[in-house]
């Protein structure tokens, strides 16, 4: 039988990976990928028109009151139904009929590995890493577009560090009919941010917040941005972008997340919860391994599990979440290490692009040195995937990938393009199921 890492450490020690020490040998023996070859002549990004809707700059808008006939409710326009379906629908379609296995239809792009905070559970981010070239982001997204890919992702770190290059990016996948997801930490999102990636065609922003106000290891705060997500929600309905909460459920943020649950319902937005959980692979460059408040420990578990219940309940109760009733209560299971097997999808309906333009399957394998191939030159392999996946999916609690693997499935999928359609599409939000 294989041996977890996790196995081998010291009872109330955090553990520095949770694969197979097999299969993690094999993803981080020395390897290094070549980045993709620079062209003779780099490529660069076109300079964005701004403002492409000089009508919208600066229209005063309420806040979203919760009354239901209020003007201020979102109104799904042909423009951004079609949008939306351009992103999701029509690659699923295709990559269900398209012959071969490399049909992607999410890219996470990474522009960053730098970040302006540093969140103790966080290893995403290495401050001596320099951010992704103009030339690699253009490529990647050209790449991405002579494939099924129509849902781009930036990704760091702080994706916001250049807001200059963020806008660039989302400007040109956006004129290529990519949908725009855009994660941030909101420091940096000033209203004029906001208006530059709203104009030019932002589709989603990921506003991810763990705590009201600081805390020891936990800086990413609301009441510091709070001026700047009120602006972002000021202006959602005008420009036809979502917002969601984005919030790692940890040891010391419990009353934390249920105040944001309340916040976010007085907003009207969606929220999204993750467990926080240790490296999948062994990361060198993280500083909090040890001594580690963030990390949910045994004697947390009954607190956890009473929040899981609350959120539950108020899933239940209408309140809108990424995560089904089901998924929630599936992180108790996780937060005890056990995950059964599912139907992951990353490499071949999912994808990151790492700053230099390598690739991976998969946020979580971000650091390993295995080959995956380059920007226009995959190297994607079902049969290394499946071998990996038999390890790693027992261990591995990727939001995203899950609901991509949940809904790879034509009968899902036909059930709720029914049910959106039903309602004319104007509530187009929450979980699959
Ligand atoms: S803001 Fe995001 S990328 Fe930066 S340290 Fe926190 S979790 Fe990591
Ligand atoms: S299960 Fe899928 S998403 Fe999770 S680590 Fe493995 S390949 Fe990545």
């Amino acid at each position: 039988m294989s041996q977890l890492h996790t196995d081998q450490r010291p009872a109330g020690a955090n553990p520095t990976f949770r694969l197979d020490v097999s299969v993690h040998d094999l993803l981080t023996k020395p390897n290094p990928v070549s980045p993709p070859q620079a062209a003779a002549e780099p490529l660069t990004l076109p300079e964005p028109v701004f403002p492409r809707h000089p009508e919208l700059l600066g229209r005063d808008a309420a806040l979203p009151p919760r009354d239901p006939n209020s003007p201020y409710q979102r109104r799904w326009t042909p423009a951004l139904i079609y949008r939306a379906l351009n992103g999701w629908m029509f690659p699923y379609v295709k990559s269900r009929v398209l012959p071969g296995d490399f049909h992607p239809i999410i890219a996470y792009l990474f522009t960053e590995w730098k970040c302006n905070l540093d969140c103790h559970y966080c290893w995403a981010f290495d401050n001596s890493v320099k951010g992704m070239s103009e030339d690699t982001a253009r490529r990647s997204i050209d790449w991405l577009h002579s494939t099924t890919c129509r849902v781009l992702a930036l990704m760091g770190g702080e994706p916001l560090l250049r807001p200059q290059f963020s806008h660039k990016v989302v400007y040109y996948a956006a004129k290529k009919g990519f949908w725009i997801y855009v994660p941030t930490n909101a420091r940096l999102l000033r209203p004029d941010v906001t208006d530059r990636l709203a104009d030019a065609g932002m589709a989603v922003v990921n506003f991810a917040v763990d705590v009201v106000d600081e805390k020891p290891g936990l800086p990413k705060a609301f009441n510091p941005v709070r001026k700047h997500f009120e602006y972002l929600i000021r202006k959602q309905y005008q420009y036809g972008y979502i917002v969601f909460f984005n919030i790692n459920i940890c040891r010391n943020n419990i009353e934390d997340v249920q105040q944001l649950t309340e916040i976010a319902r007085d907003y009207g937005i969606i929220t999204d919860y993750h467990i926080n959980e240790s490296p999948m692979i062994e990361q060198s460059h993280f500083q909090h391994l040890n001594e580690n408040d963030t990390f949910i420990r045994e004697e947390d578990w009954p607190r956890v599990d009473a929040l899981l219940d609350w959120l539950i309940d108020k899933n239940r109760a209408g309140y809108k979440m990424v995560n089904s009733a089901r998924r929630l209560a599936d992180m108790k299971a996780f937060m005890r290490g056990k995950v059964e097997p599912w139907n992951c999808r990353a490499g071949q309906n999912s994808l990151i692009i790492r700053v230099d333009g390598t690739l991976a399957p998969c946020f979580p394998m971000y650091s390993a040195t295995y080959d995956w191939g380059v920007v226009e030159n995959h190297r994607f392999e079902v049969k290394q995937l499946d071998n990996m996946k038999e390890s790693c999916q027992t261990h591995c609690f990727s939001t995203l990938n899950h609901n991509l693997g949940y809904c790879y499935n034509d009968a899902r999928a036909i059930r709720w393009v029914l049910k959106q359609a039903s309602r004319g599409f104007q509530g187009v939000s929450g979980s699959f199921d």
